[in-house]
């Protein structure tokens, strides 16, 4: 099962697996996951980077997605390379020497996660390779709204212009939005947010409803959670965005053993 992405802005983890070079890892963005990968390993000539090219094979372990842009992940990734010159991250304590440089990039993912302003993104993390899959350090689990999935992503293009079939749901639902009135345009920059609880026909400009569940914590860019003005369900930004770009539904609760999680995923 490969879930499929729109819009999609990553950063990735990946390890390297060749013997000479085993413990290596490498922090990237992409937007295609699947695509990036093949290129680390075909080396430079291909479109790898330097650093991975001639030393794969190389694994992509695990990939945070979700970002709200290119620039926001290509951010994330620069302090994700470069703790220590990172103000955002001064309390990050350096790489002992007993520590694995793949335990150490987890410990610093896990900072950042739950450091202004990556901890108030819908971010999704999500695990790639089975075998390499653990817990966060204890005390660093990411934010409760920031879901870990497992499994491939597929980043699916939105060509510029042409709007995604509607769904039998989506035509269903209201074609005005629900904050300022005003009838959703061709011309929209963004499609809207449509709730996804069953039966709820709410619709709204992502602005909209963003204002409204930030009311209450005017000084903050991104919401964490508000009250559907439809269904009046409480609901987590990240979900309505997830659900919006369409890997909501692959979403499994956060499990505290992972063996157990992949035990399950493995029967399916
Ligand atoms: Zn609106
Ligand atoms: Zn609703």
């Amino acid at each position: 099962m490969v879930v499929e992405v729109r819009g999609f802005f990553g950063v990735y983890l990946l390890y390297c697996t060749n013997p000479r070079y085993q413990g290596r890892v490498y922090v990237g963005f992409t937007v295609n996951p699947e695509r990036r990968i093949d290129q680390h390993n075909a080396g430079k000539r291909h479109g790898g980077a330097w650093k991975t090219s001639g030393r794969g094979p190389w694994e992509m372990v695990l990939i945070v997605h979700g970002f709200p842009s290119d620039v926001a992940a290509l951010r994330f990734e620069w302090a994700w390379q470069h703790p220590h010159s990172s103000r955002r991250l001064t309390h990050v304590t350096r790489r002992t020497s007993r520590e694995r440089q793949f335990d150490f990039h987890l410990r610093v993912l896990a900072h950042m996660l739950r450091a202004a302003p990556w901890c108030r993104l819908p971010l999704t993390i999500r695990w790639l390779k089975q075998e390499y899959c653990r817990d966060f350090p204890a005390g660093l689990e990411p934010p409760l709204h920031m879901p870990v999935a497992f499994g491939q992503v597929r980043a699916v293009k939105e060509a510029k212009g042409v709007k995604p079939a509607l769904s039998e749901k989506q035509v269903a639902t209201s074609q005005h939005c629900c904050i300022c009135l005003k009838t959703f345009q061709d011309g929209d920059d963004d499609t809207p947010l449509h709730c996804f609880h069953p039966g709820c026909a709410m619709a709204a400009h992502i602005i909209c409803l963003s204002q409204v569940f930030l009311e209450k914590e005017p000084h903050q860019l991104l919401p964490i959670e508000g009250q559907c003005p439809g269904c009046k369900n409480i609901v987590l930004w990240g979900d309505l965005i997830r659900h919006h770009k369409g890997c909501y539904g692959n979403l499994e609760p956060v499990l505290t053993s992972s063996q157990e999680h992949w035990a399950n995923e493995l029967q399916q």
